[in-house]
């Protein structure tokens, strides 16, 4: 299995890896046959599974698709890495990925952008590009990707796989490469809801190692994400599920095929049982200017430890010490990562920190709110888009970083909120240009509802 993932990977025009090493790799294979052998293998023993490039792993080069850790090799593996390896699983490599997790596009990486496996002239989507892309292009079974405003969601919606971003606190960011720590969460992306729950059977549990991670006593205990999966299908296996469908995400600017895709997606489910119910996220608008502020806030205080001493690139020639960091900066990061680091640093200043920061948690909150008067009496999940389009021509936004902020519009309120969502492939987009590529439904629980998505979503596929 190792060997037919690894020359198709070889075959591969994608640009979805970074890094393979195929001697290590199979002697994980190797490892992994013993563990048949002597009676000690699991459900995903010797499976293959690649990982984002955000992951540290041992064996590989760990680069977050920068120039700044162009090199770098993590002296231990990220825990997510870590228990699938306990697990017997097999490492095919590293993902390509935007520049630390930057991005709705995976054109900001600085190793290349990444080929939509349905069409090859548009996009994967961003940031976990060449995670939805390998899978897609049958180059890996099971990949990891992390989501801070939608990355794991939206390129399983542009390349037409299933992807699911948990609770925020319930996978361990301990390895993981840190973009906007109150925002960032690891999560599986594989082709079905079936395999999702196969792979975040071994991703939660609580991490001493990470501070935000939540324990098992508040409700982040280990479970069988796959128990509800084998209920023999009933004729109506969602009967009495209500389903929110918020009128905010069908407003202007919802792509006429996508929306045709997702309402006929939501027809399938009343046949499955579910009723819809209209429901209202006010702040939905919101969620875009609060974002690009907070993360970006948060990232300006990540990022400020790549500084050309401890870690990674340093330029080769410089005067003094300001002189070394100006230059290592401004030449280990792309331009969306300097952005970024200049808007957060901006919203952290003095003076206008209560402007912009404080005034942003302020909103984060209500739009976490907003949520919560959805699911106590009116749904118990929300149905929608993911993204406003299906996938964009490679280059045709590259320039232009607010067109890609706002084709977040979708997922950011999610994120902000902690709550758990995927994705799953219900169509294509219509018109001949976009009739390969693929739209995803977002499905959108409260807090801990993981296994009630995976099992709606399984209804379905
Ligand atoms: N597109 C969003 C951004 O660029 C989300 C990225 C992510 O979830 N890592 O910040």
């Amino acid at each position: 299995l190792t060997r037919h993932y690894l020359d198709r990977i070889a075959a591969s025009q994608h640009n979805a890896f970074l890094h393979v090493d195929a001697e290590l790799s199979l002697a994980q294979a190797k490892a992994a046959d013993a563990r048949f052998a002597e009676g000690s293998a699991g459900a995903l023993t010797g499976i293959p599974i690649a990982h984002k490039d955000i992951f540290v792993t041992k064996g590989w080069r760990s680069t977050a698709a920068s120039k700044m850790l162009g090199n770098y090799v993590s002296p231990f593996d990220a825990t997510v890495v870590t228990k699938f390896g306990d697990a017997g699983m097999v490492t095919l490599g590293k993902l390509n990925c935007d520049e630390f997790a930057m991005g709705s596009a995976n054109e900001n990486s600085a190793f290349g952008a990444v080929k939509n496996p349905w069409d090859t002239l548009a996009v994967p989507g961003g940031s976990s590009g060449g995670s939805a892309a390998a899978i897609a292009a049958r180059l890996a079974p099971a990949a990891t990707g992390t989501d801070t405003g939608g990355s794991i969601r939206q390129p399983a919606a542009f390349c037409g796989i299933t992807g699911i971003k948990p609770t925020y606190g319930r996978v361990s960011r301990f390895g993981m490469i840190a973009f906007a720590s109150s925002l960032d969460q690891g999560g599986p992306m594989a082709r079905t809801a079936e395999d999702c729950a196969l792979l975040l059977n071994e991703m939660v549990g609580f991490d001493e190692r990470d501070s935000t991670s939540l324990t098992a006593e508040q409700g982040n205990a280990r479970e069988d994400f796959t128990r509800e999966l084998s209920k023999p299908p009933g004729q109506k296996p969602l009967l009495g599920l209500r389903i929110g469908v918020p009128k905010e995400y069908f407003g202007e600017g919802l792509a006429q095929d996508v929306e045709q895709a997702v309402r006929a997606a939501l027809d399938e489910f009343v046949k499955l049982g579910a009723t819809l119910v209209e429901i209202s996220l006010p702040k939905t608008s919101l969620s875009i200017p609060v974002y690009y502020i907070i993360a970006p806030a948060e990232a300006s205080s990540n990022l400020s430890r790549f500084d050309g001493v401890r870690y990674g690139y340093r330029t080769p020639e410089y005067k003094d010490l300001q002189d070394m960091y100006k230059k290592t900066r401004a030449e280990g990061f792309g331009k969306e990562v300097q952005r970024r680091i200049m808007v957060g640093t901006y919203v952290l200043c003095h003076g206008y920190y209560d402007a912009y920061y404080v005034q942003a948690q302020k909103i984060r909150r209500l739009i976490a709110d907003d949520f919560q008067a959805a699911f106590k009496d009116k749904c118990d999940v929300i149905m929608g888009p993911v993204a406003p389009t299906v996938a964009w021509d490679l280059g045709a936004k590259s320039d232009d970083p607010v067109a890609n902020y706002l084709a977040d519009i979708f997922t950011l309120s999610t994120s902000l909120a902690g709550l758990p969502g995927m994705s799953i492939p219900v169509g294509f987009g219509q018109g001949e240009k976009n009739a390969k590529r693929p739209v995803g439904l977002q499905i959108i629980g409260n807090y801990f509802a993981e296994a009630k998505l995976l099992n709606i979503a399984h209804q379905y596929q």
